[in-house]
C-alpha cells in the first residue's frame, strides 16, 4: 500500500499516522517523490485496508498496490512522461534525435561534430567524457575537461548535451556541465549511482544492462524515480547475443513491450546495438517505425581517427541523410504511440 501525504501534514499528524500503521502490525517506509512524500506500507495489510485511512488528517491519497505496481508502471500513471532536457522534450509522441561522438577527444573534434549534427537536425549532442572500456589500457576519456568541452560546445551551438557518468563522485561535475546524464549498460545496476542521480533531479538516460530483462531495467529506473526524480528516459542498446555478426542483439521488441508497461519515454541506440556503421541506418529507421521516442547515434567527423567505437560511427553526411529518413518515418506514425500535451 502507498500513502501519499499531504504536504501540509503536521509532525503530530505524521506521528499519529505512523503509530496507526504500526498498531495494525505493518511497517512504513517514508520516501520523497515528485508526487509528494510517500509512505510505502508493507506487512499484513488486512487490518489497515478495513480502515478509512483516506480520511485521516494529513493523508492525501491511499493507493492499493497490485504485486506489479511501481512508479514507472502504467498503473501508477497513464499519461506518457515527457522529459525536458533544456528546451528539448523527450516523449509524448515526438521524435528526439541525438548525435555526437562516442568520446569527446578534443575541442575542435567536438565542435566540428556538434555543428555537423546540429545542421543535420539533431536535437541533442552526445559525447562521453568518462568512458567505460573493456581494457583499462584503452582511451578512457578526458574526464572533467571533456565535460567542460561539452558545456562550451553547447553554448556555441545551442544544443543541450548528454554524457555518461559512472561514479557517484562525478555526479556533481556532470550535472553542472551537461543537461542529461547517461547511465551506461555496465552501470544499470549501480544502485548507489542511481540513488545519487535520483537525488540530483537531473534528466537521466538509463541504458539497458547487457543481460538485463525488461523487469530488471524498470526496477533500475525505479531507484531513480523513488528518490523523487521523474526525469528518466530508457534506452534500448542491445543485449548480449550468441552471434558475433553484430556487437549486441538489438531488442526492438522491447520498445513495444515497454509501451504496455511504462509511461517512461523509450529511445534506441542502433550504434551500440549493431556495432557497424553500415547497420546503423536500417536499425535506426526500424526503431522509429517501432515507436521509439528518439534515437541516439554515434557520429564522428573522421571515423578512421576515432579513439573509441570507430567501426560504428557514422560520418556527418550519413547522419544527415538518416535524420531526414527518420523524420519522414516519424511523420507517418500513428495511433499506438501515446501523445501528450503535458
Ligand atoms: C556509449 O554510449 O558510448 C556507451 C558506452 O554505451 P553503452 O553503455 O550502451 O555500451
Ligand atoms: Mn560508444
Amino acid at each position: 500500500m502507498l500513502i501519499v501525504l499531504d504536504p501540509a501534514i503536521t509532525p503530530e499528524q505524521r506521528a499519529q499516522l505512523l503509530d496507526r500503521v504500526q498498531a495494525a502490525g505493518c511497517q512504513a517506509q517514508a520516501t520523497p517523490s515528485a508526487y509528494g512524500e510517500l509512505l510505502i506500507v508493507e506487512g499484513d495489510l488486512d487490518v489497515l485496508k478495513r480502515q478509512p485511512l483516506r480520511l485521516v488528517p494529513g493523508v492525501r491519497k491511499v493507493v492499493a498496490l497490485s504485486s506489479t505496481y511501481t512508479l514507472s508502471s502504467l498503473e501508477h500513471q497513464q499519461e506518457p512522461t515527457v522529459v525536458k532536457v533544456g528546451r528539448v522534450r523527450i516523449g509524448g509522441g515526438g521524435l528526439t534525435l541525438i548525435g555526437g561522438p562516442c568520446a569527446v577527444e578534443s575541442a575542435d573534434q567536438l565542435l566540428e561534430t556538434a555543428r555537423a549534427v546540429k545542421a543535420a537536425g539533431a536535437d541533442l549532442l552526445r559525447g562521453g567524457a568518462y568512458k567505460p572500456r573493456t581494457s583499462p589500457y584503452s582511451f578512457r576519456g578526458l574526464g572533467i575537461d571533456g565535460l567542460r568541452l561539452l558545456r562550451d560546445a553547447s553554448l556555441e551551438t545551442g544544443l543541450p548535451t548528454v554524457s555518461e557518468v559512472m561514479d557517484p563522485r562525478h555526479v556533481e561535475a556532470c550535472v553542472t556541465n551537461v543537461d542529461m546524464v547517461q547511465v551506461g549498460t555496465r552501470n544499470m545496476n549501480n544502485f548507489d549511482l542511481l540513488i545519487e542521480l535520483g537525488q540530483s533531479g537531473h534528466p537521466v538516460l538509463l541504458k539497458r544492462g547487457r543481460s538485463a530483462t525488461i523487469t530488471d531495467w524498470l526496477m533500475a529506473a525505479e531507484y531513480v524515480l523513488a528518490q523523487g526524480n521523474p526525469n528518466v528516459v530508457l534506452c534500448e542498446r542491445g543485449v548480449r547475443g550468441f552471434d558475433p555478426s553484430t556487437r549486441n542483439l538489438l531488442d526492438l521488441a522491447a520498445v513495444a513491450v515497454l509501451r504496455t508497461r511504462t509511461h517512461l519515454p523509450v529511445i534506441v541506440d542502433p550504434s551500440h546495438g549493431t556495432g557497424h556503421a553500415q547497420l546503423v541506418p536500417p536499425m535506426a529507421r526500424a526503431a522509429v517505425a517501432a515507436g521509439a521516442d528518439g534515437v541516439i547515434v554515434e557520429v564522428h567527423r573522421r571515423p578512421e581517427e576515432a579513439l573509441s567505437d570507430a567501426e560504428q560511427a557514422l560520418r556527418p553526411e550519413a547522419f544527415r541523410d538518416l535524420c531526414e529518413d527518420m523524420r519522414l518515418l516519424a511523420s507517418v506514425r500513428k495511433s499506438d504511440i501515446p501523445s501528450s500535451d503535458a
